[in-house]
């Protein structure tokens, strides 16, 4: 079995999904196959939801009925003539879900509903088209396997289980379509994966089934050594290792979400990044095999918050760090980077929700500094502390940029550098000139 998923630019227009179905049909084996929503349509989604928040009652109806003549005119070039009626009512079946929905007052529950129709309707449309080409394919719903706990992990033995059951009623089955992103968590309500959260569907998948292979087609060749959308050079990473993909994603490349390579390394399963404009490239391999070189790739995170907690308490005591690793736990909220001196600690959170109260009980240790708008750049490779000058080489390369914080020697696959937002653009094109090798062209 494989798992192959695809982003909204390779479902986003009805000729995109016409070239899906022909890629999936040229891989001869089994396969379960993960979709997005079209691309631009969460976006619209969040946009229905934040206008009904606000109580723009005016703005959400104008939104759904724009959102619903895009796929009105969607299904019509997706399907055949004979076919129309079928996709004609996925989508009206699909709007008046939406509407109802919306007539309700707002809450977090609400907007999972709303932000779940995205896989739901790209899901549907693409079966309808598939079997409107005799393509024999089993529809399953994300809703049935995908499960989050109540601290938001995946309840990975019910994945396992719940996919089994419902693979094995189809033991014929070539072909399986499902919903990236959607899931029910604890309490049984809809909820989601977070943005972006199909590949992470895909790997859950690929986990559970034990998948041969997880193919990410996206609208790119695989993952570059930079951030193309801010450096004009970059350059395809023909291998990674899971450790470095994992520590890529997580510091901020787009190309997948930040928990994606975590289910396929335990599993060992490779990830295979490819690009739907370009079947024929090789793409980025992920594997366990890591590549005899130092620097591979840089990514960035923006919204970090740097918190210093300054004490003279911490001077030879003991117990000190807990105590404050204690509120951040009390709030769930996760510290990226950390250094410490004899007198205090810096570390950074990117979830800001519980700030206040943990800057206020923080301040009962010492005084406390926060700073938002800061940026991680992350420099991700082999370097053990034994190659020496790599270190070197990555400060030299912005040796006139501020770094607010340095974290090194934490694991030898990754050096980050904490630095006002202003300079990520500056820091990640420096970096793009100094510290790598281009390949030949
Ligand atoms: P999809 O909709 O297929 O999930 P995404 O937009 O989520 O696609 O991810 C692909 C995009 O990720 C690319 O178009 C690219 O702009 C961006 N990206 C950011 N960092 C990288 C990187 N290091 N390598 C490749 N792509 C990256
Ligand atoms: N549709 C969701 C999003 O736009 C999930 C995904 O595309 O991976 O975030
Ligand atoms: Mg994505």
């Amino acid at each position: 079995m494989k798992v192959l998923k695809f982003g909204g630019t390779s479902v986003g227009s009805p000729e995109r999904m016409h070239r899906v179905a022909e890629l999936i049909t040229q891989q001869p084996e089994p396969k379960i196959v993960v979709l997005s929503a079209v691309s631009g349509t969460t976006n619209t989604l969040v946009k229905i939801s934040q206008a009904l928040q606000q109580g723009q009652k005016r703005e959400v109806g104008q939104i759904i009925a724009a959102l619903e003549k895009h796929y009105q005119d969607f299904y019509q070039d997706l399907l055949p003539a004979e076919v129309h009626q079928e996709g004609e009512q996925i989508v009206a079946a699909h709007f008046e879900a939406l509407k109802a929905t919306t007539q309700e007052a707002y809450s977090a529950d609400v907007e999972k509903e709303i932000l779940a129709q995205g896989e739901l309707l790209s899901t549907k449309l693409f079966t309808a088209y598939l079997k409107s080409k005799d393509i024999p394919v089993v529809l399953l719903s994300a809703l049935e396997f995908m499960r989050i706990d109540a601290h938001q992990e995946p309840n990975s033995a019910f994945i396992r289980s719940q996919l089994t059951e419902l693979l094995s009623k189809h033991p014929e089955g070539q072909l399986f379509v499902t919903q990236g992103y959607i899931c029910l968590n604890s309490y049984n309500r809809i909820d989601n994966l977070q943005r972006g959260g199909s590949d992470y569907t895909a790997s859950l998948v690929g986990a559970a089934v034990g998948a041969k292979e997880i193919q990410i087609w996206t609208d790119i060749d695989g993952m570059h050594n930079n951030d193309p959308r801010i450096v004009k050079k970059t350059f395809r990473v023909d291998g990674l290792s899971f450790n470095e993909a994992a520590e890529l994603a997580y510091f901020g490349a787009k190309i997948l979400h930040p928990f994606t390579i975590r289910p396929a390394q335990r599993a060992n399963i490779p990830v295979r990044l490819l690009n739907t404009m370009e079947p024929q490239a090789p793409g980025t391999l992920i594997s366990d095999h890591q590549e005899d070189r130092s620097i591979t790739a840089v990514a960035a995170k923006d919204g970090i918050t740097a918190i210093k907690i300054k004490s003279s308490r911490m001077l030879l005591a003991y117990g000190f760090l807990r105590k404050v690793f204690e509120v951040f736990e009390k709030y769930k909220t996760p510290i990226d980077l950390i250094t410490t001196s004899e007198v205090g600690i810096s570390l950074t959170i990117d979830n800001q929700s519980h700030l206040e109260n943990i800057q206020r009980e923080l301040a009962a240790f010492g005084e406390v500094e926060v700073d938002t708008d800061h940026t991680i750049v992350c420099v991700v490779g082999n370097m053990p502390f034994q190659k020496v000058g790599v270190l070197k080489q990555i400060v030299d390369a912005i040796d006139d940029i501020p770094i607010r914080m340095l974290s090194y020697g934490g694991s030898k696959f990754n050096i980050s550098l904490l630095i006002d937002s202003r300079y990520k653009n500056e820091t990640l094109n420096r970096l793009n000139e100094h510290i790598f090798t281009f390949p030949n062209p």
